[in-house]
Protein backbone atom coordinates (compact mmCIF):
# COMPACT_ATOMS: atom_id res chain seq x y z
CA UNK A 1 0.00 0.00 0.00
CA UNK A 2 1.35 3.02 -0.98
CA UNK A 3 2.26 5.72 1.98
CA UNK A 4 0.90 9.09 1.40
CA UNK A 5 1.81 12.43 2.88
CA UNK A 6 -0.58 15.16 2.74
CA UNK A 7 0.89 18.81 3.42
CA UNK A 8 -1.91 21.33 3.83
CA UNK A 9 -5.32 20.80 4.94
CA UNK A 10 -7.27 23.80 3.96
CA UNK A 11 -10.32 23.92 1.63
CA UNK A 12 -8.55 21.35 -0.96
CA UNK A 13 -6.15 19.79 0.22
CA UNK A 14 -8.47 17.93 3.22
CA UNK A 15 -10.65 16.68 0.29
CA UNK A 16 -7.52 15.39 -1.02
CA UNK A 17 -6.69 13.72 2.10
CA UNK A 18 -10.40 12.38 2.71
CA UNK A 19 -10.67 10.91 -1.01
CA UNK A 20 -7.27 9.06 -0.50
CA UNK A 21 -8.53 7.62 2.94
CA UNK A 22 -11.81 6.77 1.53
CA UNK A 23 -9.89 4.59 -0.67
CA UNK A 24 -7.88 2.49 1.64
CA UNK A 25 -4.52 4.90 1.68
CA UNK A 26 -2.66 5.20 4.73
CA UNK A 27 -2.27 9.14 5.10
CA UNK A 28 -0.01 11.17 7.20
CA UNK A 29 -1.30 14.58 7.66
CA UNK A 30 0.23 18.14 8.85
CA UNK A 31 -1.05 21.47 8.26
CA UNK A 32 0.17 24.97 9.81
CA UNK A 33 -2.51 25.46 11.83
CA UNK A 34 -3.44 21.82 14.23
CA UNK A 35 -6.58 20.47 14.09
CA UNK A 36 -8.06 21.13 10.47
CA UNK A 37 -10.20 19.07 9.05
CA UNK A 38 -10.94 17.07 12.32
CA UNK A 39 -13.65 14.63 10.09
CA UNK A 40 -10.53 13.00 8.71
CA UNK A 41 -9.37 11.47 12.35
CA UNK A 42 -12.70 9.27 11.79
CA UNK A 43 -10.79 8.17 8.60
CA UNK A 44 -8.09 6.44 9.96
CA UNK A 45 -5.67 9.46 9.31
CA UNK A 46 -2.30 10.18 11.21
CA UNK A 47 -2.02 13.62 12.72
CA UNK A 48 1.35 14.57 12.15
CA UNK A 49 3.09 17.76 14.26
CA UNK A 50 5.65 18.91 11.73
CA UNK A 51 5.86 18.32 8.38
CA UNK A 52 8.77 16.17 8.99
CA UNK A 53 6.86 13.64 10.81
CA UNK A 54 4.79 13.00 8.07
CA UNK A 55 6.90 12.57 5.55
CA UNK A 56 9.03 10.39 7.32
CA UNK A 57 7.57 6.56 6.17
CA UNK A 58 5.62 8.11 3.09
CA UNK A 59 6.70 7.34 -0.39
CA UNK A 60 4.12 10.01 -2.43
CA UNK A 61 4.48 13.26 -0.33
CA UNK A 62 1.75 15.41 -1.99
CA UNK A 63 1.33 19.16 -1.34
CA UNK A 64 -1.22 21.53 -1.46
CA UNK A 65 -0.85 25.04 0.17
CA UNK A 66 -2.02 28.25 -0.80
CA UNK A 67 0.66 29.28 -3.34
CA UNK A 68 4.32 28.73 -4.17
CA UNK A 69 5.97 30.91 -1.48
CA UNK A 70 4.20 28.90 1.04
CA UNK A 71 5.26 25.29 -0.56
CA UNK A 72 9.23 26.64 -0.63
CA UNK A 73 8.82 27.46 2.78
CA UNK A 74 7.48 24.17 4.24
CA UNK A 75 9.76 22.13 1.26
CA UNK A 76 12.68 23.64 1.57
CA UNK A 77 13.77 22.41 5.22
CA UNK A 78 13.03 18.72 4.43
CA UNK A 79 15.04 18.49 0.94
CA UNK A 80 17.20 16.07 2.56
CA UNK A 81 14.74 14.22 3.81
CA UNK A 82 12.50 13.51 0.79
CA UNK A 83 15.10 12.50 -0.75
CA UNK A 84 13.46 8.90 -3.43
CA UNK A 85 10.54 9.90 -2.61
CA UNK A 86 8.18 11.10 -5.16
CA UNK A 87 6.39 14.60 -4.51
CA UNK A 88 3.31 15.70 -6.03
CA UNK A 89 2.67 19.73 -6.09
CA UNK A 90 -0.92 19.90 -6.34
CA UNK A 91 -0.24 23.82 -4.92
CA UNK A 92 -1.35 26.38 -7.84
CA UNK A 93 1.90 27.98 -9.07
CA UNK A 94 3.32 29.40 -12.61
CA UNK A 95 5.20 27.56 -15.06
CA UNK A 96 8.57 29.31 -13.87
CA UNK A 97 8.05 28.39 -10.34
CA UNK A 98 6.95 25.02 -11.65
CA UNK A 99 10.31 24.30 -13.42
CA UNK A 100 12.10 25.95 -10.68
CA UNK A 101 10.55 23.36 -7.84
CA UNK A 102 11.71 20.39 -10.34
CA UNK A 103 15.35 21.70 -10.50
CA UNK A 104 15.02 21.73 -6.46
CA UNK A 105 14.24 18.52 -6.63
CA UNK A 106 16.16 17.05 -8.86
CA UNK A 107 19.13 18.53 -6.65
CA UNK A 108 17.97 16.65 -4.06
CA UNK A 109 17.32 13.26 -5.68
CA UNK A 110 13.45 13.99 -5.65
CA UNK A 111 10.98 12.96 -8.16
CA UNK A 112 8.68 15.62 -9.08
CA UNK A 113 5.56 15.50 -10.35
CA UNK A 114 3.72 19.43 -10.71
CA UNK A 115 0.18 19.17 -10.52
CA UNK A 116 -2.85 21.21 -11.57
CA UNK A 117 -6.40 21.13 -10.06
CA UNK A 118 -9.47 21.67 -12.84
CA UNK A 119 -12.20 21.00 -9.94
CA UNK A 120 -13.68 22.92 -6.62
CA UNK A 121 -13.14 20.78 -3.50
CA UNK A 122 -16.30 19.47 -3.82
CA UNK A 123 -15.64 18.12 -7.34
CA UNK A 124 -12.68 16.12 -5.90
CA UNK A 125 -13.43 12.27 -6.00
CA UNK A 126 -15.63 12.52 -8.76
CA UNK A 127 -14.59 11.47 -12.22
CA UNK A 128 -15.30 15.31 -14.05
CA UNK A 129 -12.57 16.63 -11.18
CA UNK A 130 -9.42 16.88 -13.78
CA UNK A 131 -6.64 17.01 -12.77
CA UNK A 132 -3.29 18.17 -14.81
CA UNK A 133 0.08 16.44 -13.98
CA UNK A 134 3.37 17.26 -15.83
CA UNK A 135 7.02 16.32 -15.24
CA UNK A 136 8.54 12.74 -14.18
CA UNK A 137 6.16 10.57 -16.54
CA UNK A 138 7.85 7.21 -14.47
CA UNK A 139 6.76 9.26 -10.93
CA UNK A 140 3.41 9.83 -12.06
CA UNK A 141 3.23 6.22 -13.66
CA UNK A 142 4.08 5.03 -10.51
CA UNK A 143 1.34 6.43 -8.64
CA UNK A 144 -1.46 6.98 -11.45
CA UNK A 145 -3.77 4.97 -9.49
CA UNK A 146 -3.46 6.38 -6.55
CA UNK A 147 -3.80 10.06 -8.23
CA UNK A 148 -6.88 8.58 -9.95
CA UNK A 149 -8.60 9.20 -6.54
CA UNK A 150 -8.36 12.83 -6.61
CA UNK A 151 -10.03 12.91 -9.88
CA UNK A 152 -9.35 11.69 -13.84
CA UNK A 153 -5.31 12.70 -14.38
CA UNK A 154 -4.00 13.58 -17.36
CA UNK A 155 -0.23 13.44 -18.16
CA UNK A 156 0.55 16.47 -20.11
CA UNK A 157 4.05 16.39 -20.54
CA UNK A 158 7.69 15.97 -19.14
CA UNK A 159 8.08 20.00 -18.70
CA UNK A 160 7.36 20.42 -15.36
CA UNK A 161 5.87 23.53 -16.26
CA UNK A 162 3.51 22.13 -18.81
CA UNK A 163 0.43 21.68 -16.12
CA UNK A 164 0.87 24.92 -14.25
CA UNK A 165 1.02 26.62 -17.92
CA UNK A 166 -2.25 24.65 -19.34
CA UNK A 167 -3.93 25.03 -15.74
CA UNK A 168 -3.81 29.35 -15.82
CA UNK A 169 -4.82 28.99 -19.58
CA UNK A 170 -7.96 27.52 -17.97
CA UNK A 171 -8.49 29.88 -15.41
CA UNK A 172 -7.93 32.48 -17.73
CA UNK A 173 -10.51 31.52 -19.72
CA UNK A 174 -13.09 30.92 -16.97
CA UNK A 175 -11.70 34.55 -16.06
CA UNK A 176 -13.37 35.96 -19.00
CA UNK A 177 -16.60 34.24 -18.94
CA UNK A 178 -17.06 35.04 -15.20
CA UNK A 179 -15.87 38.12 -16.14
CA UNK A 180 -18.60 39.20 -18.65
CA UNK A 181 -21.60 36.62 -16.95
CA UNK A 182 -21.17 39.19 -14.40
CA UNK A 183 -21.04 42.16 -16.23
CA UNK A 184 -23.94 41.00 -18.50
CA UNK A 185 -26.05 40.41 -15.00
CA UNK A 186 -25.50 44.07 -14.09
CA UNK A 187 -26.81 45.33 -16.72
CA UNK A 188 -30.04 42.98 -17.04
CA UNK A 189 -30.45 44.10 -13.48
CA UNK A 190 -29.97 47.82 -13.89
CA UNK A 191 -33.23 47.02 -16.54
CA UNK A 192 -35.07 45.17 -13.72
CA UNK A 193 -34.84 42.02 -14.81
CA UNK A 194 -32.75 39.28 -11.43
CA UNK A 195 -30.17 37.72 -12.11
CA UNK A 196 -31.86 34.32 -11.69
CA UNK A 197 -33.98 35.50 -14.41
CA UNK A 198 -31.47 36.41 -16.17
CA UNK A 199 -29.37 33.71 -16.06
CA UNK A 200 -31.91 31.35 -17.68
CA UNK A 201 -31.49 33.67 -21.08
CA UNK A 202 -27.60 33.87 -20.65
CA UNK A 203 -26.43 30.24 -19.80
CA UNK A 204 -27.97 28.46 -23.03
CA UNK A 205 -26.55 31.29 -25.05
CA UNK A 206 -22.97 31.26 -23.29
CA UNK A 207 -23.49 27.27 -24.44
CA UNK A 208 -24.21 28.03 -27.99
CA UNK A 209 -21.53 30.64 -28.24
CA UNK A 210 -19.02 28.06 -26.87
CA UNK A 211 -19.32 25.95 -29.82
CA UNK A 212 -18.30 28.43 -31.76
CA UNK A 213 -14.44 28.57 -29.96
CA UNK A 214 -13.20 24.95 -31.95
CA UNK A 215 -13.76 27.13 -35.20
CA UNK A 216 -11.56 30.19 -34.02
CA UNK A 217 -9.09 27.81 -32.63
CA UNK A 218 -9.15 26.24 -36.11
CA UNK A 219 -8.77 29.60 -37.75
CA UNK A 220 -6.09 30.73 -35.47
CA UNK A 221 -3.85 27.41 -36.24
CA UNK A 222 -4.22 27.76 -39.70
CA UNK A 223 -4.40 31.09 -40.10
CA UNK A 224 -7.60 31.42 -42.36
CA UNK A 225 -9.79 33.72 -40.45
CA UNK A 226 -12.38 34.41 -42.91
CA UNK A 227 -16.33 32.70 -42.69
CA UNK A 228 -17.26 34.09 -39.35
CA UNK A 229 -18.91 37.47 -38.41
CA UNK A 230 -16.63 40.19 -39.88
CA UNK A 231 -14.80 42.38 -37.38
CA UNK A 232 -15.56 44.90 -39.12
CA UNK A 233 -18.91 44.64 -37.79
CA UNK A 234 -18.40 43.67 -34.33
CA UNK A 235 -16.08 46.27 -33.74
CA UNK A 236 -19.53 48.60 -34.48
CA UNK A 237 -21.58 47.01 -32.42
CA UNK A 238 -19.15 46.61 -29.44
CA UNK A 239 -20.34 50.74 -29.86
CA UNK A 240 -23.77 49.47 -28.71
CA UNK A 241 -22.78 47.36 -26.08
CA UNK A 242 -20.41 50.26 -24.48
CA UNK A 243 -23.38 52.53 -24.80
CA UNK A 244 -25.54 50.55 -23.32
CA UNK A 245 -23.34 49.53 -20.45
CA UNK A 246 -22.88 53.38 -19.64
CA UNK A 247 -26.49 53.94 -19.62
CA UNK A 248 -26.54 50.80 -17.02
CA UNK A 249 -23.56 52.52 -14.94
CA UNK A 250 -22.00 49.42 -15.29
CA UNK A 251 -17.60 49.36 -15.57
CA UNK A 252 -16.92 49.22 -19.30
CA UNK A 253 -13.40 48.19 -18.87
CA UNK A 254 -14.05 44.66 -20.88
CA UNK A 255 -16.15 45.86 -23.23
CA UNK A 256 -13.83 48.78 -24.30
CA UNK A 257 -10.89 46.60 -24.30
CA UNK A 258 -12.13 43.41 -26.45
CA UNK A 259 -12.96 46.99 -29.00
CA UNK A 260 -9.79 47.96 -28.91
CA UNK A 261 -8.18 44.52 -29.92
CA UNK A 262 -10.88 44.29 -32.51
CA UNK A 263 -10.20 48.07 -33.79
CA UNK A 264 -6.48 47.72 -33.87
CA UNK A 265 -7.29 44.54 -36.76
CA UNK A 266 -9.46 46.55 -38.56
CA UNK A 267 -7.21 49.69 -38.52
CA UNK A 268 -4.53 47.08 -39.41
CA UNK A 269 -6.92 46.10 -42.58
CA UNK A 270 -8.58 43.13 -41.16
CA UNK A 271 -11.52 44.00 -41.33
CA UNK A 272 -13.24 41.70 -42.93
CA UNK A 273 -11.42 38.48 -40.63
CA UNK A 274 -13.37 36.80 -38.21
CA UNK A 275 -13.01 36.87 -34.34
CA UNK A 276 -9.55 34.68 -34.69
CA UNK A 277 -7.58 37.20 -35.89
CA UNK A 278 -7.39 39.27 -32.21
CA UNK A 279 -4.76 36.62 -31.71
CA UNK A 280 -2.44 38.90 -33.12
CA UNK A 281 -3.64 41.80 -30.69
CA UNK A 282 -3.52 39.48 -27.72
CA UNK A 283 -0.41 37.53 -28.10
CA UNK A 284 1.50 39.84 -31.14
CA UNK A 285 3.72 37.38 -33.13
CA UNK A 286 7.49 38.27 -33.42
P1 LIG B 1 -7.00 27.37 1.74
O1 LIG B 1 -6.84 28.83 1.91
O2 LIG B 1 -8.25 26.74 2.18
O3 LIG B 1 -5.81 26.61 2.48
C1 LIG B 1 -4.50 27.11 2.40
C2 LIG B 1 -3.56 26.10 3.04
O4 LIG B 1 -2.23 26.59 2.95
C3 LIG B 1 -3.85 25.90 4.53
O5 LIG B 1 -3.55 24.56 4.84
C4 LIG B 1 -2.85 26.86 5.17
O6 LIG B 1 -2.53 26.52 6.48
C5 LIG B 1 -1.68 26.63 4.27
N1 LIG B 1 -0.64 27.66 4.33
C6 LIG B 1 -0.72 28.93 3.86
N2 LIG B 1 0.43 29.58 4.08
C7 LIG B 1 1.25 28.70 4.71
C8 LIG B 1 2.59 28.77 5.17
N3 LIG B 1 3.32 29.89 5.05
N4 LIG B 1 3.12 27.68 5.75
C9 LIG B 1 2.39 26.55 5.86
N5 LIG B 1 1.12 26.41 5.43
C10 LIG B 1 0.57 27.48 4.86
O7 LIG B 1 -6.72 27.11 0.20
P2 LIG B 1 -7.19 25.84 -0.67
O8 LIG B 1 -6.96 24.59 0.11
O9 LIG B 1 -8.54 26.11 -1.23
O10 LIG B 1 -6.16 25.94 -1.88
C11 LIG B 1 -4.90 25.27 -1.83
C12 LIG B 1 -4.33 25.30 -3.24
O11 LIG B 1 -5.22 24.62 -4.12
C13 LIG B 1 -4.13 26.72 -3.78
O12 LIG B 1 -2.93 26.80 -4.50
C14 LIG B 1 -5.33 26.88 -4.69
O13 LIG B 1 -5.09 27.81 -5.75
C15 LIG B 1 -5.49 25.46 -5.22
N6 LIG B 1 -6.84 25.21 -5.73
C16 LIG B 1 -7.92 25.53 -4.95
C17 LIG B 1 -9.19 25.39 -5.45
C18 LIG B 1 -10.39 25.75 -4.64
O14 LIG B 1 -11.48 25.90 -5.23
N7 LIG B 1 -10.28 25.87 -3.32
C19 LIG B 1 -9.41 24.91 -6.84
C20 LIG B 1 -8.21 24.50 -7.52
C21 LIG B 1 -6.97 24.69 -6.99
P3 LIG B 1 -3.36 27.13 7.72
O15 LIG B 1 -4.58 26.28 7.87
O16 LIG B 1 -2.43 27.04 8.86
O17 LIG B 1 -3.70 28.56 7.36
Amino acid sequence: MTRIAMLGLGAMGSELARVQLEGGASVAVWNRTPGKAPSLDALGATRAATPDDAIRDADLVVVCLSNDDATRAVLDPLATRLRGKTLVNLTNGTPAQARRMARWASDHDVRYVDGGIMATPEMIGAPHALVLYAGDAAAFEQHRDVLARFGAPRFVGDDPGRAALLDLALLTGMCGLFAGALQAIAMARHGGVAAEEFAGLLVPWLHAMNGLVPAIATSVDTRRFEGGSSLAMQVLALDNLIEASRESGTDTTLLTTMQGWMRACVDAGHGADDLGRLIDVIRPVS
